[in-house]
């Protein structure tokens, strides 16, 4: 009986080698033309200001669209980026795009808003980093606090390189943000010597927090920590009307999620909140 089970189970790994493997090869090779083919876009996502219900921020979260895949998730995409080295290209293309829609922006003369992108640890610990986002800001000559870089903790493993890169990023101008805050397993001794901003609770803590008491104690406490150093605080995936109230009686200042709105295109974003605040 047991060797027909490990028969059973080796033939059916087989199946998931054949089944993932070259499968994963296959998308990665459409991946590469990504870009050229224009399958990429970015949806963005509102973050709400808990007191005043204004919106001034916007998160840029990358979408793929593929004719073979269909609609590939960043969760699968992203990792497949990162271990080819491809992230580079398609991180540089997701920061010309924000930094091209924020010029648009403020050459309309909009309302200041500001837009959060995403950066994975590989790009963060490029040596030029921050140089490349000096780039961008000054080709479309953009308001350098209009544009907030999204790290994890896991990104910030050295103490003196990562203190040295968001050092030169914050003499720049542009907002730090930790994203996924909570799930890092690292020291929150980084909090007092990196010149961090924002901290984002990772939804993992938002996700039943209504249900789950140490749920909303972990997500008050961080709100806590942040406004004792001095630090803005965003929830992520706020889904429903009893986390908005549980955050709001935290002083939670800002939140983004499904009960606000899903990330869109930009079209939406255009007509649902930038004309409503041109001049
Ligand atoms: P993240 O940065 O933590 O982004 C939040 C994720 O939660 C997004 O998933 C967003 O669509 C989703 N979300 C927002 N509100 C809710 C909610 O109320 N409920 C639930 N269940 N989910 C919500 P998405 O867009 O699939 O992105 C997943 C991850 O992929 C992101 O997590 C980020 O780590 C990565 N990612 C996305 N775009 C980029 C990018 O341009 N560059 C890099 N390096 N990573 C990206
Ligand atoms: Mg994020
Ligand atoms: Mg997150
Ligand atoms: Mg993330």
């Amino acid at each position: 009986v047991a060797k027909d089970r490990g028969r059973a189970h080796y033939r059916y790994f087989q199946e998931q080698m054949n089944l993932s493997f070259p499968n994963e090869a296959l998308m990665e090779s459409h991946l590469r033309r990504a870009i050229e083919k224009e399958e990429l876009t970015i949806h963005y996502q509102p973050q709400v200001n808990l007191i005043t219900g204004e919106i001034n921020s916007f998160e840029a979260l990358l979408r793929w669209n593929n004719r073979k895949f269909g609609y590939v998730s960043p969760m699968q995409f992203i990792p497949l980026a990162e271990e080819s080295g491809m992230i580079m290209r398609i991180g540089d293309w997701v920061l010309d795009e924000v930094c091209k829609q924020l010029e648009y922006w403020q050459k309309k003369g909009y309302r200041p808003v500001r837009i959060a992108v995403n950066i994975s640890p590989k790009q963060f610990k490029q040596e030029n980093f921050a140089m490349k986002i000096r780039e961008k800001i000054n080709k479309y000559g953009i308001t350098p606090h209009s544009l907030e870089v999204e790290i994890t903790e896991s990104a910030m493993t050295d103490m003196q390189d990562t203190f040295a890169m968001l050092k030169e990023l914050k003499d720049i101008g542009v907002v730090i943000s930790i994203d996924d805050f909570g799930t890092g397993y690292s020291s929150l001794s980084y909090l007092k010597k990196y010149p961090i901003d924002i901290i984002k609770i990772d939804q993992s803590f938002i996700k039943d927090m209504e249900l789950d008491e140490k749920n909303a104690a972990i997500a008050t406490t961080i709100i806590q920590l942040a406004h004792s150093l001095g630090m803005e605080v965003i929830a992520e995936g706020v889904e429903k009307d009893q986390q908005v109230e549980i955050l709001k009686s935290a002083n939670c200042q800002k939140a983004q999620g499904y009960f606000f709105s899903r990330p869109v295109p930009i079209d939406d974003i255009n007509q649902s909140y930038m004309t409503a605040i041109q001049p």
